[in-house]
């Protein structure tokens, strides 16, 4: 199968949304069609078998596609969520957006140092988010393996933002 085929055929773009001039890409029809979405998990739990020790989700989206990759591969989800959501000792990161800033968190025992981790996550668009992501994991001493993307939004060169990472996409859109 054409993995990259399957995810085109399952995207739809949303005009002016979540603001004027944005066209977003919506993968809720992926996540609708049970094989569709099955295949996207086996393609991303094969590439990375045997190369990583536990598979990081970005709050929310990669909450949906981190845990059944994780489960496939036989390995820990560690969330990484919103500021103030995770109970207990947590560590944070701070990152710019186009206004403002975020900050999301992981508990500080959802990695140990050392440990292999795929980064995972629904759209690359600038790589602030991800970037944040990939730092705090490795705030831990944990190393990033690779960074698991269904789409990148090319033209915003959201690459630039991961340095020398390893980035995987099912689709690059122009
Ligand atoms: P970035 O930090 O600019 O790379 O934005 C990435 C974050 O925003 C990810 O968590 C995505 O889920 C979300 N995002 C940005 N653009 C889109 C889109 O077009 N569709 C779905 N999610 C998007």
């Amino acid at each position: 199968v054409d993995i990259g085929q399957v995810l085109r055929e399952h995207t739809r773009e949303i005009p002016d949304f979540p603001k004027p001039g944005i066209a977003f890409k919506d993968l809720t029809p992926l996540f609708a069609d049970a094989p569709a979405f099955q295949q996207v998990v086996d393609d991303i739990a094969e590439r990375f078998r045997g190369r990583v020790d536990a598979v990081a989700g970005v709050e929310a989206r990669g909450f949906i596609i981190g845990p059944p990759v994780a489960l496939a591969l036989g390995l820990p989800f560690v969330a990484v969520r919103k500021a103030g959501k995770l109970p207990g000792e947590t560590l944070s990161q701070e990152y710019d957006l186009e206004y403002g800033s975020a900050t999301i968190e992981i508990s500080t025992d959802a990695v140990d140092a050392g440990d292999r981790v795929l980064v995972i996550d629904d759209v690359l668009a600038t790589g602030g988010t991800a970037a944040a992501a990939c730092a705090l994991l490795e705030r831990t001493g944990a190393k990033v393996t690779g960074i698991q993307m269904l789409m990148e939004l090319a033209f915003l060169h959201g690459r630039d933002a991961l340095g020398e990472r390893d980035v995987h996409v099912l689709v690059s859109v122009d």
